[in-house]
């Protein structure tokens, strides 16, 4: 599985990361919530294992914006308290399942294999988007028009992942903002107008006449015209 690990205690970070890379995953690990959001929301990951306390986002809300905009990611979360309340918090949250800290490395690795017998169980389909002539491989983070395909970022297929789950109505720029960006939706939304205009370049036929990323007067973007 590719595995997204977020832990900020450095040697418990690499400790994980050995561990996971031992058994046969590819691990990615980051010590931030809003990097974890950033990545999570971004890359095709076939799970997420997530510390509690972290720095700028805590646990239970990076796993709470990491379910918007990936549903059936599966999260595993890191917990050093094992209290009751934390635990029922955290499956609020959305978290599948819990490891309690301090954990031994084989109780770690076979929650995780749960997770791996599951996906192999039922793999997680492709997410490609077909519309307008254009395909959008959200999983692999490329599009292809014309036979040609060009690389999209993190940030793009976030916003594309964002706006196609919400197709049918306008999504707001501070709702972008918040659940791509992982920022708070009162900072400056020029940067989303910018990030869509680099954005329709890559997918749209004709950018300055968009089709698949709509803009909607006084509100914000939709995907597709809105009836
Ligand atoms: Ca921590």
């Amino acid at each position: 599985m590719r595995i997204l690990v977020v832990e900020d205690e450095v040697i418990l970070r690499e400790g994980l990361s050995d561990l996971l890379e031992g058994a046969g995953h590819e691990v990615v690990a980051v010590g931030d919530g809003l990097i974890a959001v950033e990545r999570g929301v971004g890359e095709a990951f076939d799970m997420v294992v997530l510390d509690w306390m972290l720095p700028r986002l805590e646990g239970p809300e990076v796993c709470r914006r990491l379910r918007l905009a990936r549903p059936g990611l599966p999260v595993l979360m890191l917990t050093a308290k094992g209290d009751e309340r934390d635990k029922v918090d955290g499956l609020h949250a959305g978290a599948d399942d819990y490891v309690t800290k301090p954990f031994s490395p084989r109780e770690l690795l076979a929650r995780v294999e749960v997770f791996a017998r599951r996906l192999k169980a039922a793999p997680a389909p492709a997410e490609v988007i077909e519309e307008d002539g254009a395909a959008l491989d959200l999983s692999r983070c490329v599009v292809v028009r014309d036979g040609h395909e060009e690389a999209l970022t993190a940030r793009e297929v976030g916003i594309l992942r964002w706006l196609w789950r919400h197709r049918g109505r306008a999504v707001t720029r501070a709702e972008l903002l918040e659940h791509v960006w992982g920022l708070s939706p009162n900072l400056e939304t020029r940067t989303v107008d910018v990030t869509i205009m680099n954005l329709r370049k890559k997918i749209e036929r004709d950018a300055k006449a968009p089709r698949l990323i709509v803009s909607v007067k006084g509100i914000g973007y939709s995907f597709g015209a809105l009836r």
